[in-house]
């Protein structure tokens, strides 16, 4: 809930600190429970008890990675289930979170695809992941070092009423007050609503999944592409207001002799040059059921050192892939199936 839903909550005949101190106890003091809330008289206390609960997911399953990442498999209220993963490192925390439960993009190399789109979350349950995750690892928010991504399960776009306000209450300087400069979403180029994102006053950096050098090949990974073409979609990118400090990022999946050979490089280098953009690789993270392979390291590097001719470009490194947390692998895989995936990290590439 936002300032003005707080009021609402309140009713017209609250004056309108009583709002503010509410949302001040949420979301900078962080209360638990509505009775902590001290400084609201008790009548005002009972009649939130009686129509309203503070609460954040909840824990259904946690796995951990070798590389320190964890993913959590989180229940919402109506018991659905979304996954949150949590990322380490040693100068900046990163944490992805979901904005749909499952995704209805049918891209053809990701595990979310499978599970069809059951639906958007909440502002709430989007925030909820943050904090969530955040207090499961001992981290207050705000932290100079804590970044989120929007990109777990979901088209975030696709739900980009429900993303600006959890974006608007991320950063919300009297309350959790993360820099917007931290928050990025990604999508997989739903154009219009991107002309709407680049259009709103608080907004989350942008990242575009490319994943594609021609129209052909894009239509094939990515069918959105029928409805949103590879043309359009860089037309999207040139007229996209970016504000002084920020860049597009692309994201490119790597898939072996698909989408990765030197002239796949270079095509990308003419589609993106006159963009202020950078690229981050993504080396195919296998799955069950996805009809692709990961192309090896050297292919990886080759396509990284063509495009970085001319724009900054990085190979993202895969994180915990052993749990079933990285791009493209988030399904709610349980740990009774984990035993099971394994082979699709030992079969032969
Ligand atoms: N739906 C949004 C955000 C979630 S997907 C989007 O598609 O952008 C986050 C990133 O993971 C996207 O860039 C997507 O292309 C990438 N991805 C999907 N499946 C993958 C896989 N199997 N291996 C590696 N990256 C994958
Ligand atoms: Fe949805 Fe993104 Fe997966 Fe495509 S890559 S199916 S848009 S989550």
């Amino acid at each position: 809930m936002d300032l003005a839903d707080l009021k609402k909550l309140l009713g017209p005949e609250q004056p309108s600190f009583r709002a503010r101190q509410l949302f001040d106890a949420l979301y900078r003091q962080r209360v638990e429970n509505l009775s902590d809330i001290t400084n609201l008289p008790q009548d005002i206390r009972h009649q939130l008890l009686a129509n309203a609960s503070v609460g954040l997911p909840e824990l259904e399953q946690r796995y951990d990675s070798g590389d320190g990442t964890r993913r959590y498999l989180l229940r919402l209220a109506d018991n659905r289930t979304v996954e949150s993963v949590w990322m380490p490192e040693e100068n900046r925390d990163t944490v992805c979170i979901s904005s749909q439960v499952g995704c209805p993009v049918d891209c053809r190399f990701c595990l979310t695809a499978l599970m069809g789109l059951e639906r958007n979350l909440t502002a709430g349950e989007i925030v909820g992941q943050v904090l969530y995750v955040a207090r499961a690892n001992g981290l207050a928010v705000p932290r100079e070092r804590l970044n989120i991504v929007m990109m777990g399960m979901g088209e975030p776009l696709l739900n980009l009423d429900n993303v600006l306000k959890a974006t608007r209450l991320l950063t919300d300087q009297t309350g959790l007050g993360l820099s917007e400069k931290r928050i990025t979403v990604s999508t997989s180029g739903i154009i219009p609503k991107m002309d709407e994102l680049g259009a709103a006053d608080i907004r989350p950096k942008l990242a575009i999944s490319l994943n594609a050098s021609t129209e052909e090949q894009r239509r094939e990974l990515m069918p959105i592409t029928r409805k949103y073409h590879l043309r359009e979609l860089i037309e999207a990118c040139k007229r996209y207001p970016l504000r002084a400090w920020e860049k597009l990022t692309f994201e490119y999946v790597l898939l072996k002799n698909v989408n990765d050979s030197e002239e796949d490089a270079r095509r990308v280098l003419r589609l993106l040059a006159h963009l202020n953009c950078k690229v981050n690789l993504i080396a195919l993270n296998p799955g069950p059921g996805i009809p692709f392979e990961t192309p090896d390291e050297e292919r990886v590097h080759r396509f990284q050192q063509i495009l970085r001719r001319a724009m900054p470009c990085f190979i993202r490194k895969p994180r915990g892939r052993d749990i079933f947390a990285a791009c493209g692998q988030l399904k709610r895989v349980a740990s009774e199936n984990l035993v099971a995936i394994e082979s699709a990290f030992t079969s032969p590439a």
